[in-house]
């Protein structure tokens, strides 16, 4: 499998209630639920959001909550927040 990401959009909620986006380490897709946001700038946080999850998958001593942190904090980083 190559060691890039694949982002497919899904316009649908059938299947993915609730979720903005998700990642699949197993075949480094994220999925980007469009219904699911309330703007543009929101569908492009969920984009970052879930390629950074790629970026860590190889990160052996991080485990889903501290993923989510680092993700967390650089999103707000960017504007000086934290
Ligand atoms: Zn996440």
């Amino acid at each position: 499998m190559p060691d890039k990401l694949q982002i497919d959009f899904k316009t649908s909620t059938r299947s993915l209630t609730g979720d903005r986006g998700v990642f699949y380490e197993a075949t480094n897709r994220a999925i980007i639920v469009l219904p699911n946001h309330e703007s543009y700038d929101d569908i492009l946080a969920t984009i970052q959001h879930e390629s950074i999850h790629f970026c860590l998958k190889d990160t052996d001593d991080l485990d889903d909550e501290h993923e989510e942190s680092i993700i967390w904090k650089m999103a707000w980083a960017e504007y000086d927040l934290i």
